[in-house]
Formats: structure tokens, sequence, C-alpha cells
């Protein structure tokens, strides 16, 4: 086939929601100025979680409600089986939708260094197909918010009739109609992101430094043979993953690729696989660096977690956590029951 290649990592998934859970009362020791005194502070949640980087839909999940995904990190899974059988579904029509531009390919890593490496290859890959006009799927992107590490995948990136750049972002859904205002808000935020964290890439603010110490990474760490194999085939000569890096950066910064100029999310009915309407979202940086500010000051320690406003409360009808729920109990008991600033909209 010459179809292009899409590595996977075929070790354990690296995703950060992956990754155990700490002990909920731990505390750090850390020493003071003068290195004599030791106190103690709180851990942050990315401590708390052992996460170097977050995912930009674990911030689109915490902007429907923080409360809610906190308790699915903390909390066994409590998904209702149809919705499991929702999200299956639509891992597999992503799938399909992939495998119509590439072959999926699975690589063996054998070090932190290599499951990052695919993810660039991923990424270099499908720089020359931009370049010359054409049409991605499932475009990694990295990028800094706020001092913390985002990691996203982008469905679909292609030019419009007009010459534009335009993310396509596919959304299937159970019900054959358009979703609430609501969770349109979440995918607007999601596509936002991901917008903000491509534009950064093209314009060169992923410097290979900024990887490796977010994600605590060692640029001399050398290459497994199957990823040295793979790189080789699409072009490039690497021993160690500091070479990719390098190579990442200049192919970003040189390729003249434009920002994206259009963000649209398609809702189809998944049983019918019928189109129920197309969004085009605006973009607005400032609001979006604002939420993502707000959001962000949860991970790193900065604020208590917040579940919904009042003005939001029948979002905990349909929660499966709305029984155990300490927001919902505390916003029964009254409003001066809750502390913490009001969350930005
Ligand atoms: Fe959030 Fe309401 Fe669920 Fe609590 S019950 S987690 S506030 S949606």
């Amino acid at each position: 086939s010459d179809s292009e290649l899409l590595l996977l990592d075929s070790g354990k998934a690296n995703s950060s929601s992956d990754l155990p859970l700490a002990s909920l009362n731990k505390v750090l020791t850390e020493d003071s100025a003068a290195g004599k005194v030791k106190r103690k502070r709180a851990q942050t949640p990315l401590e708390k979680y052992y996460l170097t980087y977050l995912c930009v839909t674990d911030l689109s999940t915490q902007s429907w409600c923080e409360q809610q995904m906190v308790y699915g990190r903390e909390l066994p899974p409590l998904q209702a089986p149809e919705t499991v059988v929702l999200l299956n579904t639509g891992k597999s029509i992503h799938l399909a939708r992939e495998l119509e531009v590439h072959d999926v390919v699975k690589v063996h890593t054998t070090s932190k260094e290599d499951s990052w490496a695919i993810k660039i290859l991923n990424l270099l890959s499908v720089i020359p197909v931009l370049q010359a006009g054409g049409c991605v799927r499932e475009l990694p992107v990295f990028g800094v918010i706020e001092d913390v590490f985002l990691t996203g995948i982008i469905d679909e990136l292609c030019y419009s009739a007009k010459g534009e750049l335009e993310l396509r972002e596919l959304k299937t859904r159970g019900r054959p109609f358009m979703p609430s205002g609501a969770q349109k808000k979440r995918d607007y935020f999601q596509v936002c992101l991901y917008k903000y964290i491509f534009d950064a890439m093209v314009q060169g603010q992923l410097k290979p430094d900024v990887i490796t110490n977010h994600i605590q990474l060692r640029p001399e760490q050398p290459l497994g043979s199957q990823i040295r194999e793979h790189a080789q085939k699409v072009g490039f000569t690497v021993t160690s993953f500091g070479d990719l890096l390098e190579l990442m950066y200049l192919n970003l910064t040189l390729s003249d690729i434009p920002s994206i100029d259009c963000l649209k999310i398609e809702y189809s009915h998944q049983e019918s696989n019928t189109l129920l309407g197309t969004e085009v979202v605006r973009f607005e940086e400032e609001k979006v660096r604002e939420k993502a500010q707000n959001y962000l000051a949860y991970w790193k320690g900065q604020r208590e977690v917040q579940g919904v406003e009042i003005e939001e409360a029948w979002k905990c009808q349909s929660c499966s956590y709305s029984e155990i729920c300490d927001w919902r109990k505390k916003r029964a008991e009254g409003p001066e029951q809750r502390s913490g600033p009001k969350k930005s909209k």
C-alpha cells in the first residue's frame, strides 16, 4: 500500500489516565530557603496522580464538571453499559476513518523516550502531507499552557476550497439530534485548545527542551531498533531521542504550515451514520487562555476542586456520582458552605 503509516506503541498505553493513583493524604516535605527548617506542603493534583502532562480531553471533561472529572479519576468507573457501548462504537468509527488515509503499524518500544518518539514520528510524517496541501487525520499535537504540558490528537486537518487550513472534529452521538448548548460549549473548548497548541507548534514554540524538561525525558537516550528502522523508512536517520526532537523542531518551524484558520465540529448519529449538523467555532484566544488558566489552577494546587454552579445543577441529575458528591451536598446545605472563587464561564 502507498498509504501513510501511523505508528502505535505496542507497550502499555501511555495516556495520563492510565497512571497510578497516589495516596490521597500524601504530603511533600521541602526545604525552606535557609535549608534548615522543613515544612510540609500538600501535593498538587498533578503530583498526586503522578502526571507530567495532561490531555486536552482532560481539560474539556473538566469544563463539564470538575468534581465529576476528579471522581472519574479516583473512583472505579461508573459508566452505564450503554455509555460504554457508545464510547466503543465511537472509537471504532474513528479508527475506520483513520484507516482510510493510513495503515496502522505496531512498534515495539523499550523506553519512555521510545513511546514519545512514536508520537513525534507520527507528527513528522504528516508535515509533508500538509505542506503539499493534503488532508491528515489523527495528528498529534503538544504544547505548554500556564507551564503545564498538554497533548492531544486532532481528528482531521484539511485545506478548504478557499485554501484555508480547517480543523474538523468528529463527534458521534447515540441520539439522532444535536447536543445541548452545554455539551457544545465543552466541544468548542476542546477544538480551541487544539488550535492554540497547533499554532504555537508551527510558530516554533515547541523547542526540544520544552518536551524533555516537562516530561522528564533524556535527550541522550538511544532509540530502540524498531523506532530507528521506522524513522529510516520515512527518511530520517536518528540515533538518540534528542536527534528526533531537533528534527521535529526544525521541520515544524521551517515547514511554512499556516496556523489553523477555521474550526469545525461535525456531529453524526452513530447508528444511522448520518450527519446531524456542523458547528463552526469562533476562536477567542483571550477567553481560551483564561479558561485554561482557571482549570490548570486546580491541577497546580492553586485552588480547591469545584462542582457545577447552581445554574448548571441540572447536570447533577444525570451524573453517576450524584449520591456521593460532596459539592452537591454542600450546595444543598447553603451557598456559605462552599469555598473558592467562582468558576469562570
Ligand atoms: Fe458534578 Fe453534580 Fe456530578 Fe457533583 S453531582 S460531580 S457537582 S455533576
